[in-house]
């Protein structure tokens, strides 16, 4: 009998469904890089059946490909075309086992979909401060093995400096249990580390235990045209003094983004009279009532204003305004899409170094880009710009993007890397990047990753060719 039957025949028939109409949802990445094969999906829904299914995997030789939301931007959760592999779909493990409101905490398992876990949090009077734009679809422990970024690292990190404690399957079936949510507990290595980040290639994640924040009782949503792109690090670094180091987010988004995305959506109207090349949304938020933070975001505007660093802005007036003004910035990779998609340069550089990069990078997609499009909007307070390039219109995408990635990308990769920068910001690894990863990655870092793989699943059976090749 081949591995994957007897498997599955050791397993109860409700930890897995086989038929093919269902189990083809799972095997598609978010992007359509790559459609894989799979016999069944294994669904487990608790730990305990995690440790089962690993346990059992491991004595048939079966390998596993973890799945959450299946929004990785590098086909990580998607497994290989040959069929040889199973998903291991966390979404029925998917309770919140605590929230600590006096330790700032929340303890949830790997299947919770992001927003539950910030509407969660919230009801408890608090903030989950984890936020990106796949919050509706992608699940806890796919933003931890993709250590995932977003929209207020800025104020407080990614994610793996949100996490206190970690529980998580080994390869070898073993639970880890670090789950406590200490703020401090220096005994030994911190081993869930080695996990976060790891895209599903070193072991399981089955729960996770969270830093809560205070609710913001006065947020500020602005919207500005910037007048240089030189200006963005001046005009950041002003806000984070005025506001007292209360910007949350600071976003940019290029003049071709903003344009695309108007094209795209007949509904959509420019925020500002009159057009500008650069843009920020900026946001500012305390949790404390008494701050005039209002007065202190409306001084910041006033004095960009006469010195020019910015030509035109606006406050938010309202929850509306402030959702119309956060509609523009997440919205843009739907304008991509509308355009035939975009060919994702997801590079961080010093935040000093961002301007000068996007000039760069810019020229010299204008002097080698056969005409593509240019889409830049991102996270500047995190010198994490996505750098993306749309076909030419009339091009067909099919054709064009292929041929930028061979001929223009390495150019870019090659400046960000000069610059002191990472050719993969926030998105991981996956399969899309390992040729990168080989190139750029630090000889000693790449050992040292192959030497974990190694000790921790000597019979690579996690989530195979991703990240580190066999
Ligand atoms: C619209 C949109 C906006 C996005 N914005 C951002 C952004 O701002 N910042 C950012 O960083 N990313 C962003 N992403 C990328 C993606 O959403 C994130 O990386 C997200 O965290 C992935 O979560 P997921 O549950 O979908 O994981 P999946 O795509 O299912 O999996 C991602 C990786 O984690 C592994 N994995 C999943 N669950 C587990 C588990 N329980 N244990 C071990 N391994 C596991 C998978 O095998 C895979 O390697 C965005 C994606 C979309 C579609």
């Amino acid at each position: 009998m081949d591995p994957i039957t007897s498997l599955l025949g050791s397993l109860p028939p409700d930890f897995y469904i086989t038929d093919p109409d269902v189990v083809a949802k799972y095997l598609t990445d978010f992007r359509h890089f790559r459609t894989g094969a799979s016999r069944a999906v294994l669904r487990p829904r608790t730990t305990a059946e995690v440790q089962r299914i690993v346990a059992a995997c491991a004595a048939h030789g079966v390998p596993l490909v973890p799945q959450g939301g299946n929004t990785s931007y590098c086909a990580a959760a998607t497994p290989s075309p040959l069929g040889g592999e199973l998903v291991l779909s966390l979404e029925r493990l998917n309770a919140v086992r605590a929230i600590d409101p006096t330790n700032l905490s929340l303890t949830a398992e790997a299947g919770c979909v992001l927003s539950v876990l910030q509407e969660a949090a919230d009801a408890a009077g608090l903030m989950l401060p984890l936020d990106l734009g796949s919050r509706q679809s992608c699940q806890l422990g796919g933003a931890l093995s993709t250590n995932a970024g977003g929209i207020s690292v800025l104020k407080y990190g990614m994610a793996r400096d949100l996490v206190l404690g970690l529980e998580a399957v080994l390869p070898d079936g073993q639970l880890l249990n670090v789950l406590q949510p200490l703020r401090k507990n220096n005994t030994g290595y911190d081993v869930k580390q080695v996990l976060l980040g790891a895209e599903g290639t070193l072991g399981i994640v089955t729960a996770a235990s969270l830093k809560l924040a205070r609710k913001p009782a006065q947020t500020v949503t602005a919207f500005l045209a910037v007048a240089e792109i030189d200006a963005l690090t001046t005009l950041l670094a002003r806000a984070q003094l005025l506001t007292g180091e209360n910007v949350t987010s600071f976003e940019y988004i290029s003049h071709h983004s903003l344009g695309l995305l108007l094209a795209a959506q007949a509904g959509l109207r420019h925020p500002l009279e009159a057009p500008a090349r650069h843009y920020v949304v900026m946001e500012a938020q305390t949790c404390s009532p008494l701050l005039g933070l209002e007065e202190a975001m409306a001084a910041f505007l006033e004095e960009a204003l006469g010195e020019g660093l910015v030509n035109d802005g606006t406050i938010a007036a309202g929850g509306q305004q402030r959702d119309q003004l956060w509609y523009l910035r997440e919205h843009i990779p739907e304008a991509e899409v509308a355009n035939g998609g975009s060919v994702k340069h997801d590079v961080s550089v010093p935040t000093s170094a961002l301007p000068s990069f996007i000039s760069q990078a810019s020229a010299l997609v204008e002097t080698h880009g056969a005409g593509g499009r240019l889409s830049i909007y991102g996270h500047v307070g995190d010198g994490n710009v996505h750098f993306n390039v749309v076909a030419p219109a009339g091009a067909d995408p099919a054709g064009y993007k292929p041929w930028f990635e061979r001929e223009v990308s390495p150019r870019v990769y090659d400046l960000a890397v000069t610059m002191g920068g990472s050719f993969g910001a926030e998105y991981g690894i996956g399969i899309v990047k390992l040729d990168l990863l080989e190139r750029y990655g630090d000889p000693a870092k790449l050992h040292m990753m192959r030497a974990l793989k190694a000790a921790l699943d000597p019979a690579n059976l996690m989530n195979p060719g991703k990240v580190v090749r066999a």
